[in-house]
């Protein structure tokens, strides 16, 4: 039979391999956990080196740095895979995304020091660019680093950082130049163990993903060997946060496929099973219709994916198209969690069923990693150029 969730032009029989591998880990470790990381807000970090032994935090990290030498398209493999579970608490999609700031920007000698903590998942890690008094406009970070001697000072806070409990390896965004606007604006490296001034606040209450840990950081005078610039020129932050996001996009735009799949095949099976009125709540015409418009878009969104992946393979995924996945996609998913919960009926707004936190889940998705306001922004930008 057809496996929906892997049906993409791009899967071949490595990564069809690597889909089983990982959903036969996150069968056995995750799921029989899943009850108490909700309860306790956190997932614990041994089940990220365990994560990382299996191969999953560091498939596309280079050999020579402790990871399996493989496309990114096994980390996209890895992102559906968890989609499938209906599980988007655990906070692989950061570390992902952060592991590829790494990979891409860092020096040799930076990589060499990171890269086998991050992909072993003896680190957890995070990025911090989100402030109490902005998140949209990153211009406007406030946080500094200092040059003091052979260290950085960093002071401010950040709030709304994914992975902020767990996290041993932390990319700050700061200024390392407050008056010269984006171009000011740094990426440093925290490693949190033993730094001195450096605080974990309180975990935010939040109405879904409540397995993920997000946090709020402050940062009073805390020292950093000036080595932990990542890559080698100062100011350069702004410019390698606009190369990373395309990435950072697409993965969100694919959670958003996989968990509006899982969606649907957890209303299916209930329309399928519960009766209304002497026949299959999968009988009335309305059920029917609205299942087929979900699935309908589920279908289009996973062709555009396609595309814009073979895009990414070759070098020319531009923001704009990313930015168009990551709106529409999550939009879809929106949508789609939204007709299928309405198909549960009551069951579908208590937390025992799948589709409570499938619909709860899905609502951030529209305003982290850029809003879907400032992806428009993105798309309209590329219309507006000459
Ligand atoms: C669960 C969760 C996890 C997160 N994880 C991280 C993380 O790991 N790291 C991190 O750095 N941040 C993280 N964030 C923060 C997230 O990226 C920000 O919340 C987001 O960028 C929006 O910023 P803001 O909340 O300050 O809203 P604001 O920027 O204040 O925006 C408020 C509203 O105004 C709209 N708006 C703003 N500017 C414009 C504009 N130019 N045109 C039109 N509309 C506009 C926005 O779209 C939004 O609707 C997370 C947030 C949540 C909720």
């Amino acid at each position: 039979m057809l496996d929906t969730f892997l049906d993409h032009g791009w899967i071949n029989d490595d990564l069809r391999a690597h889909a089983d591998s990982v959903r036969r880990f996150l069968a056995a470790e995750y799921e029989p956990n899943r009850d108490a990381y909700t309860e306790a807000g956190l997932v614990a970090h041994e089940f990220w080196e365990k994560a990382g032994a299996h191969g999953i935090l560091g498939a596309s990290v280079p050999e020579e740095y402790g990871g399996l030498g493989l496309s990114r398209l096994f980390d996209l493999v890895s992102i559906i895979e968890q989609g499938r579970t209906g599980d988007s608490g655990w906070g692989m999609v950061i570390h992902n995304i952060v592991l590829h700031y790494v990979t891409d920007l860092a020096t040799p000698d930076q990589k060499e020091r990171w890269l086998p903590k991050l992909a072993s998942g003896e680190w957890v890690a995070g990025i911090a660019m989100t402030e109490p008094g902005t998140g949209s406009d990153l211009q406007r970070v406030r946080t500094t680093a200092t040059k003091d001697g052979n260290e950085y000072v960093l002071s401010g806070s950040k709030t709304f950082i994914s992975n902020g409990m767990n996290a041993d390896f932390i990319l700050v965004v700061a200024k390392t130049d407050p008056t010269a606007g984006a171009r000011g604006i740094s990426l440093v490296a925290l490693e949190t163990a033993g730094a001195e001034g450096f605080r974990r606040g309180r975990k935010l209450d939040k109405i879904g993903m409540r397995r993920q840990d997000t946090l709020e950081l402050f940062f009073d005078d805390v020292r950093v060997p000036r080595t932990n610039l990542l890559g080698t020129e100062e100011g350069e932050g702004f410019v390698q946060l606009m190369t990373q996001l395309p990435w950072e996009r697409l993965t969100i735009a694919y959670s958003a496929l996989a968990a509006s799949r899982c969606a649907l095949q957890h209303t299916l099976a209930y329309v399928k099973d519960r009766n209304a009125f002497g026949q299959r709540l999968m009988d009335f015409q309305n059920t029917r219709f609205r299942l087929a418009e979900v699935t309908t878009e589920i279908e289009l969104l996973a062709g555009f994916l396609d595309r814009l992946t073979r895009e990414l393979e070759e070098g020319r995924l531009t923001p704009e198209r990313a930015a168009m996945a990551k709106m529409w996609g999550t939009e879809m998913q929106g949508r789609t969690v939204d007709v299928c919960l309405q198909l549960h009926g009551g069951y579908g707004y208590i937390n025992d069923y799948p589709i409570a936190e499938l619909y709860a889940d899905a609502r951030v998705q529209r305003i982290y990693g850029g809003s879907n306001e400032i992806m428009r922004e993105i798309v309209a930008r590329s219309l507006d150029r000459n």
